[in-house]
């Protein structure tokens, strides 16, 4: 069964039937074929796995298109999305293990990874070398063997025609995704509609503290960029609300950044730094979370550093100690440590399948005052490190800056679904 994209209409496939899902909805093609009475919820939750045949897949391509072919055991739910700035094709596979594929290297492909979300989908991303966009998508079934073919077919187009489609896909995802993707909530979500991740940025330092300076360009400057990609990159998904505790180049107390968390009813807090350290101490991103004592020798400085703007701004910081040693006593904390874990570990994995730089420990922990809520998850990523020049390449360039956003965006959700997961069962 073959699947045409027209101008104006997009489908999705429903127990084999092609179904107009909605006219106007140009950019993201989104295709679940689910052979299971069941939802694909259910199939991700009975454990069944589609593989991947690697002999019977190929991959094709020149400057004027690529050809993806993709061989499997049996048909999954899929779905795709395109990404702007650099132009990239996301493949999501619900419940597909990759085994070992090693893909041809084919022009019209900067790179190709694969990797597993971490909510039992799985990712394929390719990067393109210009911009293209699909002509087919279709999922093939044997009804013999019941086995399936995935067959994607794209061409060279605009930069300004992708980059339409690529926009645009993110309000198909607001729309329609959780719907397609979770069809047995959908009536509950109906009635009291969910409730969306209250998100407070904190990108750390600003005004009279400009965090590391290289090249005449601050750390303050380099993590507000990023903050505000960040905030329209979750914008642009469902289930996000989002504010940050500065919006220019101010200088926010760290007791003032909790209390507009405080203020905000932040459901998660997410600091944001790219520090600078002694050459060589440190490259790739890392995320800390609270602890009396801090992982290393590097978190500890990164802790007492950070409270030392606050001191030379004439902020008293005597009781903040005080503070993070009775938070680690409460009884709220308890449940707070465990999903300050499970943030630092879905934010790693959205980080990883991005195929973007870790740090070789990318979870740490440390007293970081700005993270001394008993009661609201909270982490601070370290981007990169400003000291590191590779790192301070990336931390610069604007298109790095959108994938990064695009990887802790993905983090996040990982994070709200297992969260959501978890405190499920334990009502139950
Ligand atoms: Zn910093």
């Amino acid at each position: 069964m073959g699947l045409a994209l027209g101008p104006v209409c997009d489908y999705y496939l429903f127990n084999n039937k092609k179904v107009l899902l909605m006219a106007g909805w140009r950019s993201l093609i989104l295709v679940l074929a689910i052979v299971f009475t069941a939802a694909p919820v259910a199939v991700a939750q009975t454990g069944v796995q589609a593989r991947l045949a690697p002999e019977d897949s190929a991959l094709t391509g020149s400057r004027d298109g690529v050809s993806l072919r993709l061989a499997l055991s049996q048909p999954v739910p899929y779905r795709m999305r395109l990404l702007p700035a650099p132009p990239r094709v996301v493949l999501e596979f619900n419940t597909l293990d990759w085994q070992t594929m090693d893909w041809p290297e084919t022009d019209g492909l900067r790179a190709l990874r694969m990797g597993h979300r971490g909510d039992g989908w799985a990712r394929l991303v390719l990067d393109l070398a210009y911009p293209m966009l699909p002509e087919s998508l279709a999922q093939d079934v044997d009804p013999d063997s019941g086995r399936a073919v995935i067959t994607l077919d794209m061409a060279r187009a605009t930069r300004d025609a992708f980059e339409a489609r690529a926009v645009d896909e993110s309000a198909f995802i607001r729309d329609y995704s959780d719907h397609l993707l979770h069809p047995e909530s959908a009536a509950l979500a109906e009635q009291s509609g969910p409730a969306p991740l209250r998100v407070m940025l904190d990108p750390g330092h600003g005004g009279v503290d400009p965090g590391a300076v290289r090249d005449e360009v601050s750390e303050a400057q380099i993590v507000l960029e990023f903050a505000k990609t960040l905030q329209e990159e979750l914008l642009r998904r469902s289930g996000f609300e989002v504010s940050m505790t500065r919006e220019e180049d101010a200088f926010v107390s760290l007791d003032g950044r909790l209390r507009a968390a405080r203020a905000a009813r932040a459901d998660l807090f997410l600091s944001l730094h790219a520090d600078a350290l002694p050459e060589g101490l440190a490259s790739g991103a890392v995320i800390y979370t609270l602890a009396e004592d801090a992982s290393d020798e590097t978190a500890e400085l990164l802790a007492t550093r950070h409270d030392r703007a606050d001191l030379l701004a004439g902020v008293d910081l005597s009781r903040n100690t005080d503070e993070i040693a009775s938070v680690l006593m409460s009884v709220a904390w308890q449940d707070t440590k465990l999903r300050n874990a499970e943030l630092a570990d879905a934010l790693v994995d959205g980080i990883r399948d991005d195929g973007l730089r870790l740090h070789a420990r990318p979870a740490q922990s440390g007293a970081f005052s700005v993270l001394r809520a008993p009661d609201m998850p909270s982490a601070l990523l370290e981007l990169g490190f400003m000291s590191s020049p590779r790192d301070l390449a990336r931390l610069r360039d604007p298109a790095w800056r959108a994938q990064m956003a695009t990887a802790v965006a993905n983090g996040l959700e990982i994070w709200a679904a297992r969260d959501r997961d978890r405190r499920a069962q334990l009502e139950q």
